[in-house]
């Protein structure tokens, strides 16, 4: 008899594959645990660069993914097609990270079958059930049929036992996206295209800009994109780079402000090594992406994030992270204030690490190996030594 406890992990985005795959990795060097992992196929491409950097080969594809379909849709085809994955494999805990609506599904499907759910990155919380949409309310779903509960931080853990989840079940384990951060970042990970290595060896500025929220779409992306627009004009020598999402409301809303500028590069979607490369040599990141959020504070890159607000607001304690929303007014000036003032700069380009310090994937394998087999867990992390 195998004489490991299987783990299946369900993931589909890029930023999930992000987050899981630190701990996909630590599940396999366990000698007590094996790894079974079903893609969603929701991201493919962007999923397999992730893959690829940390050598994870997935065992099943739901293929639940077309474009413009009903979020409904989405949530019925991954009840359909994972229960056969969860009959066949009878996993002795299901992973899911953070708050798609493929998470809230696998969970929920997990919970019938009575098989354990462990959810990675829990008690994140904007406070608005509308904000982000559908994101917070997959969370809280997925946070009531869950049986361990992989915090990020203290705040996300006081979150859950606010909303009286027992804190026993919670682990504070810091987020695996600095994990990820940190080994990518190391690997020095080669540009693909020549022009983004030229855009990286510049001498002039550069703003690192991304969007994509749901929210988002429509009217406030076309003052996102006008905003961009009247930024290049004002700062000829800045280079802004906007890798743009491969989604078409978002392009068709942003593209078309932004045609004819030179000190504008818009290009596809940079495979993940080759995005943290570009973060670091950013002077500031505009984006209102949740794991960007996390990641360029650790680089010491002041953030302007582009929402009413946030569920990570560690940072935005810690300074280096500003919450500006989506007005186009306000984005010119929040960013011109960074270009024009040294002094408002340097406040924020302090390097913080609120939310992870690279042992995440190892305090939530733990935490698993105790759920399914006992034992002890590692002590929490606490941020403070961040
Ligand atoms: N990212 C990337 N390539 C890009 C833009 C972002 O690899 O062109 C990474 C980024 O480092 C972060 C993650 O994708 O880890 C964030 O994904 P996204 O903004 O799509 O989603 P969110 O974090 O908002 O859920």
């Amino acid at each position: 008899m195998n004489p490991h406890r299987r783990v299946m992990t369900v993931y589909g985005t890029r930023p999930e594959a992000i987050k899981v795959a630190p701990v996909i990795r630590a599940i396999e060097s366990s000698e007590r645990l094996e790894s079974i992992t079903v893609v969603t196929g929701q991201h493919r491409e962007m999923l397999d660069q992730v893959n690829e950097i940390f050598g994870i080969t997935p065992d099943f594809d739901l293929d639940v993914f077309a474009h413009g379909q009903a979020l409904n849709v989405l949530m019925a085809k991954v009840f359909e097609r994972l229960d056969p994955v969860l009959s066949e494999v009878d996993p002795d805990a299901l992973l899911v990270q953070g708050d798609t609506s493929t998470v809230a599904a696998a969970s929920i499907a997990a919970f019938y079958r009575q098989i354990p759910v462990v959810h990675l990155e829990a008690g994140l919380r904007s406070g608005d059930i509308h904000s982000p949409f559908p994101e917070e309310a997959n969370r809280k779903i997925t946070s009531q049929v869950t049986t361990l509960h992989l915090a990020p931080t203290p705040t996300s853990k006081a979150n859950l036992v606010r909303e009286s989840i027992d804190p026993a079940t919670v682990a504070v384990t810091g987020n695996t996206v600095i994990d990820a951060l940190l080994h990518t970042v190391a690997e020095q990970i080669p540009f693909s295209d020549p022009v983004l290595e030229e855009i990286h060896g510049g001498q002039g500025r550069l703003l690192l800009v991304t969007t994509h929220r749901r929210e988002n779409w429509g009217g406030a992306m076309e003052g996102v994109g006008r905003a961009l627009r009247r930024l290049a004009d004002r700062y000829p020598d800045v280079t802004i780079l906007l890798p743009a999402h491969r989604n078409p409301i978002v392009r068709e809303a942003v593209l078309p402000q932004l045609e004819g500028c030179d000190n504008v590069r818009v290009t596809e979607p940079m495979a993940y090594g080759e995005f943290t490369r570009m973060m670091n040599q950013a002077s500031v990141v505009l984006t209102d992406s949740g794991g960007v959020q996390e990641e360029a504070p650790s680089l010491g890159k002041p953030v302007l994030v582009m929402r009413e607000n946030t569920e990570r607001p560690e940072a935005v304690d810690a300074g280096t992270v500003r919450l500006i929303g989506t007005d186009e007014e306000r984005i010119v000036s929040e960013v011109s204030s960074l270009f024009d003032d040294e002094s408002a700069y340097m406040r924020m380009a302090n390097a913080v690490n609120p939310y992870g310090d690279g042992k995440a994937a190892a305090r939530s394998v733990a935490a698993i190996e105790q759920l399914i087999l006992g034992g002890r867990r590692l002590p929490d992390f606490t941020g403070a030594d961040g």
